[in-house]
């Protein structure tokens, strides 16, 4: 058997009023099950665009997609709405930044997840209350037995967002698709859900992608990360092997906010000079080149030419002409920098 959930060769533009934006190109991975990838970009680097192509959650009367996304033997993309429809909830679950844009404040949270569960399931009131007040307790509310019956806005931040996760969840999904779960929670009820995350992946085997900008996220919680930059894949790899050897300079860029793994100490921050690429024009060659501290180490103006392709299949690729020593080279001068 493959991957459970693979993605080949994926495209996704859209139409707009100012021209054709190439959101997402050529982008390919796969997710092996019970497994989190994290896919990490600054916003408009079409990670969320990506994902929101599996569950079928993008206008077709703009949209262009390309390529072939498997769940299981299941083909997804060009897949009948209805059938995309029953999947989400079921075997697609999704959580947002942002509770209150999924859960209605004018039902009690135990109202919310039994719906769902009944939809799904096709279970009865009492059994879909008992199953929220358990989901309750499993994501850590305190007191589900009463919180059951509370809405919303009773609920903080954090709590909330563990309401959400026990409602993605409920109907035992085998994919979670998590866009910035975390990212309006501070530090500390951030680093609690994400291990909440891993633990209950742990429980019900689910398959997680983790879309983040903040590679402490994925260092934290995932088995493999793709970077993306302007619709594209730039690196991929296993979580150890990429964090532990960057090859891509924005990669080094998305680094330099993060601490070093096995290191207590920040290191200070290193953003990413410029602004993001226009995906209505994107730019020529390496799509990161007017950005690059590095391309007159590259013969000729390659990087303003050429576009770089990904390295052949397998372990960890970027899409860079640095040579592999070069690029060993000057991240290890990087890091004694600082
Ligand atoms: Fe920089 Fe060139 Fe590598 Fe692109 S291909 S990241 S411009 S050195
Ligand atoms: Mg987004």
């Amino acid at each position: 058997p493959g991957p459970f959930l693979s993605v080949r060769d994926l495209s996704v533009q859209f139409g707009t009023e100012d021209g054709v934006v190439h959101a997402v190109d050529r982008l390919s991975y796969d997710l092996e099950k019970g497994t989190t990838l994290g896919i990490v970009g600054e916003s408009g680097s079409g990670k969320s665009v990506s994902t929101l192509t599996i569950l079928g959650l993008h206008d077709p009367a703009v949209t262009t997609i390309g390529g072939e996304i498997w769940l299981e033997d299941r083909q997804l993309v060009g897949a009948p709405r209805a059938t995309l429809e029953k999947l989400r909830g079921d075997r697609i679950a999704m959580i947002f930044q942002d509770p209150l844009t999924s859960l209605s404040p004018y039902h009690t949270v135990g109202r919310q997840i039994s719906e769902t569960y009944r939809k799904h399931k096709g279970a009865s009131k009492r059994e879909a209350r008992d199953r929220a007040i358990e989901m309750l307790r499993r994501v850590g509310i305190p007191h589900a037995q009463t919180r059951v019956d509370d809405y919303p806005h009773q609920f903080s931040g954090g709590m909330r967002q563990r309401v959400m996760i026990a409602m993605a969840l409920v109907c035992d999904p085998d994919l979670l698709i998590a866009d910035e779960p975390t990212t309006a929670l501070d530090v500390t009820v951030q680093a609690q859900i994400l291990d909440l995350l891993k633990d209950l992946q742990q429980q019900f085997g689910t398959s997680i992608i983790l879309i983040t900008h903040d590679l402490g996220v994925v260092a934290r919680t995932a088995h493999d990360v793709l970077v993306m930059y302007a619709g594209r894949a730039i690196e991929q790899g296993s979580v150890r092997e990429v964090l532990r050897e960057p090859r891509h300079p924005y990669t080094w860029g998305l680094l330099g906010s993060m601490p070093r793994l096995n290191s207590n100490v920040d290191l200070p921050l290193l953003p990413v000079r410029g602004t993001p690429p226009s995906l209505l024009n994107p730019p020529s060659g390496c799509p990161f080149h007017p950005r690059c501290d590095y391309r007159d180490l590259v013969p000729g103006d390659m990087c303003a030419t050429d576009r770089p392709e990904l390295s052949p299949a397998g372990g960890h690729r970027d899409a860079c002409y640095l040579t592999l020593a070069q690029k060993r080279e000057i991240f290890d001068g990087q890091i004694k920098e600082r």
